[in-house]
């Protein structure tokens, strides 16, 4: 038996963002993160939606980047105070995120944050309020998943929660607000749902619900994330939609561990944050050459090389193509090829090595790589780990 899970509705599409009006409820918190939403006037639109629909409305914002456990539970206290039914949540993957672990905090203050990591451990959602998600970036597609990413800054370690209770009701996918994304952040969030439509597809549980976006998912962002980010709006709003197929795609098959190593990288290291697009998209390459040592993922690699147009002899062929065109997106994107020259070398060679056993170690612990298709041992991940740091050739 497995499970398929997507939102109640999404609404897609120029303009979509109106549909807001026709949301039915009393009290709705929006939560949204540094201001872009503000500044583009998106969040005063929400607002007068919310407050057309005959909604009072209250605002938590200023969510950071890579949202923390201080901010889950800021957000869940004012949810507490004010009551909502509806939880609006506008912006990257970042404000949508922390308002998906501040609405199971919302419904059950006394839970434990220790007890959310536990993969599909939530309580049952929506006995206090519904949710949806209005994404501005295209990439995590957190607007359609079952995830929230939450970091604990004490221990340096990002969390990602699992649970289809924190799938959204609703989605609202309006490219209008993806135009704004400056082309840094087009690139790397865009490199990330290509990675979750390459994990999901070559996933242990992938099936022929999740194949079929994964695949389309694909053949849009080869297509397209090129175009947008050289300014191509129609391109844009494209990859708007194909990041969110990937997130379905994902959502259900699960990833691998490129994501593993992202999650674990992503806050390591005192010279800063690698952010998680980015580390995807350097990682990425490495690990298909490791995970194409199973035939069968091999054979599955083979079939996105051959679906967006790649030629090869045999399935080695047809991966190693599939490797080279990812690595070439990356020159076109201007995304570091190796951790050690990412963002002009802000990662210390000593303190990557000295860290690496613990590193290795909670990467295999990962929530994501029990679904890889093929095992990886804390051994090996160091030494995968140390070809991402200095890009040489996966032979293991
Ligand atoms: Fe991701």
């Amino acid at each position: 038996m497995a499970r398929f899970t997507l939102p109640r509705d999404l609404y897609h599409g120029k303009g979509s963002l109106e549909e807001l009006k026709n949301l039915k409820g009393k009290k709705a918190v929006v939560v949204v993160g540094g201001g872009s939403m503000k500044r583009f006037g998106f969040l005063g639109r929400v607002e007068e939606y919310l407050k057309e629909a005959g909604m009072e409305v209250a605002l938590f914002e200023g969510v950071e980047p890579d949202p923390s456990v201080e901010t889950v539970m800021k957000g869940a206290k004012l949810m507490q105070e004010f009551g909502p039914d509806w939880i609006v949540a506008i912006g990257g993957g970042s404000p949508i995120d922390a308002a998906k672990a501040m609405w199971a905090f919302y419904e059950y203050p006394d839970t434990k944050f220790d007890d959310l990591i536990i993969p599909f451990n939530f309580p049952t959602l929506r006995t206090k309020a519904k949710f949806c998600a209005i994404p501005s970036t295209s990439g995590t597609a957190t607007e359609v998943t079952a995830f929230s990413v939450i970091t604990d800054y004490e221990k340096g370690i990002k969390y990602p929660l699992a649970d289809f209770n924190i799938t959204p009701d609703v989605a609202i996918v309006d490219p209008d607000l993806a135009e704004t994304m400056p082309p840094k952040l087009t690139a790397n969030t865009g490199m990330d749902a290509l990675t979750h439509a390459i994990e999901a597809y070559v996933s242990t549980l992938h099936c022929d619900y999740t194949d079929p976006l994964a695949l389309h998912a694909i053949k849009m962002i080869h297509e397209f994330l090129i175009k947008s980010y050289n300014g191509d709006t129609e391109a844009r709003a494209r990859m708007h939609n194909a990041q969110c197929l990937a997130g379905m795609a994902f959502s259900n098959a699960l990833l691998g561990i490129v994501h593993s190593m992202a999650h674990k990288t992503g806050a390591a290291y005192s010279g800063g944050h690698i952010v998680h697009g980015a580390a995807n998209a350097m990682y990425l390459p490495k690990v298909i050459k490791f995970n194409s040592k199973v035939p069968e993922a091999a054979a599955r690699y083979a079939d996105i090389a051959r679906f967006i147009g790649l030629t090869g002899a045999d399935d080695t062929e047809l991966t190693d193509a599939l490797i080279a065109e990812i690595r070439s997106m990356n020159v076109q994107l201007n995304i570091a090829p190796s951790i050690k020259t990412y963002e002009g070398g802000i990662i210390d060679e000593k303190e990557f090595n000295e860290k690496l056993k613990t590193v290795a170690e909670l990467a295999v612990g990962d929530a994501c790589t029990g679904s890889n298709p093929r095992p990886i041992t804390p051994a090996e991940m160091e030494k995968l780990l140390t070809c991402c740091f200095y890009d040489t050739e996966v032979d293991f």
